[in-house]
């Protein structure tokens, strides 16, 4: 193998042609290159032996995905409410029949959503400010 020196041609990560392509050395530091130039697009750069491949896909892969989840549970009870309202909901009466996941309006407590049915006659609704209690099924 011929000796690195400024000058000669080393096989370097080009990071405008983004791919390894050969190129020459302008600047050495010690036994490696330390700046080199590109014989494809002559772009002068800080020589990088390869692809910064699996640091940074990985940074690159592994943030969106953690955001996305982590904004979705992050929905506000404001944000839920907006796109429930948008949705139809039942006006909630006592002799109502109302099941798990259920969109009610509440003359005084506004919208809700259903938590789950409390057998044999009740509901849990989540209204904005608190979670109630509210009496369904009553003939
Ligand atoms: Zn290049």
């Amino acid at each position: 193998m011929s000796k690195i020196a400024v000058g000669t041609d080393v096989e370097a990560y080009c990071t405008k042609c983004k791919m390894v392509l050969a190129h020459a050395v302008v600047a050495m530091q010690g036994a490696k290159p330390r700046r080199v130039r590109c014989n494809t697009c002559n772009g002068e750069h800080n020589y990088r032996a390869e692809k910064p491949v699996a640091k940074a896909a990985a940074k690159k892969t592994g943030k969106p995905a953690k955001k996305a989840t982590g904004k979705k549970t992050r929905q506000s009870w404001e944000e839920v409410m907006r796109e429930a309202s948008a949705k139809p909901h039942k006006k909630y009466s006592m002799s109502g029949n109302f099941g798990e996941g259920d969109w009610i309006e509440h003359a005084t407590f506004g919208l809700g959503c259903v938590q789950s049915f409390v057998p044999p006659n009740k509901i849990t609704v989540r209204f904005t400010d608190s979670t109630r209690l509210l009496v369904c099924n009553q003939s």
